[in-house]
């Protein structure tokens, strides 16, 4: 039988399986052998061994289309990140550097700002205009009053979503807002996983519907995008891409050369100028990581 690993346990993996049940399963010994261990989001055969405690075997991991470390989830089609627009107030350099850690892997990225209701709209356009052309989608919800959530669900839907954020944005309140029943869940898999064993926080996949899981994602403070060039990053900023190969240097990296298009693209407000200002700070550090390398 198919199915899809929704969480994973000291050891045990929660399969939700096409017979609309979740089977407590192990690995077969031969993936522990070979260092290769199911994660998260696996689609992967099992063996049930018993039909009435729900308990199975995982036989085959399928091919994974990617994966992440950090969560540590296969199969990832896009990502929700969610920032609220006050309380906390925003941190664009950390949304930034979510959305090159997520264009390195070429996961598209939704932006969600999130507590609409505080703000005004001048407030709320302020933000549009930054991340205008980032090259992703744009939504704006009030998660506490439920506005804006239907199209968060459509954005959802037939995907496999991987949601992150930092705390206090009202992450919870959306999510369960959208599964009411995600509160349920967790207590029921985790009663039986409980017994005798030593649960930490861990990432669990909710299904909305047939074909639709959303990842609930802990930890987003120490985001650390993966080793790069520094001339790579300018790719990361799609909104420089209209202008690549227009500037008087072949290569230019946009930073302190002359007949510089994105430059110029800046200073005729045609490009957002905090974007342009977190990518010469990316820029930087890379740059002064580079040096620390070879010093
Ligand atoms: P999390 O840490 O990201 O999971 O955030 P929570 O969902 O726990 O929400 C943090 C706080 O923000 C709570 O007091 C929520 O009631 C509040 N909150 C969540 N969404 C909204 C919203 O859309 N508008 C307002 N005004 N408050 C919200
Ligand atoms: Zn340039």
């Amino acid at each position: 039988m198919q199915g899809k690993i929704i969480k994973g346990i000291a050891g045990f993996y929660y399969v939700y399986a096409e017979d609309g049940n979740t089977y407590e399963c192990r690995a077969k010994g031969i993936f522990r052998k070979d260092k290769f261990k199911p994660l998260v989001g696996d689609n992967v055969d099992i063996t049930v061994l018993d039909e009435k405690e729900l308990e199975g075997s995982v036989t085959e991991i399928h091919k994974r289309k990617n994966s992440l470390i950090r969560p540590a989830v296969a199969n990832v089609d896009q990502a929700l990140v969610i920032f609220a627009l006050s309380r906390p107030t925003p941190n664009l350099p950390l949304l930034d550097r979510f959305l090159i850690m997520m264009k390195q892997k070429e996961i598209p990225t939704i932006i969600c700002f999130n507590k609409s209701d505080m703000v005004s709209e001048e407030e709320r356009e302020h933000f549009r205009q930054i991340y205008r052309d980032c090259g992703s989608k744009l939504l704006f919800i009030s998660a506490k009053k439920g506005e804006g959530t239907d199209a968060v669900r459509d954005c959802l839907r037939g995907h496999m979503t991987t949601v992150a954020g930092p705390s206090g944005v009202g992450k919870s309140t959306l999510i369960n807002h959208l599964v009411p029943e995600a509160e349920m869940e967790t207590g029921k898999i985790s009663e039986k996983a409980d017994r005798g064993k030593h649960t930490t926080r861990h990432s669990e996949l909710f299904r909305l519907e047939k074909d639709s899981y959303i990842l609930d994602t802990p930890g987003f403070t120490a985001l650390e995008p993966e080793a790069m060039e520094k001339e790579e990053l300018r790719f990361c900023f799609p909104e420089f891409d209209p202008y690549e190969g227009s500037c008087k240097f072949q290569g230019c990296i946009h930073d302190r050369e002359p007949g510089c298009a994105v430059k110029e693209a800046v200073e005729d407000g045609k490009i957002s100028k905090e974007r342009y200002e977190s990518y010469i700070s990316f820029f930087r550090e890379l740059k002064e990581r580079e040096r620390r390398r070879y010093s």
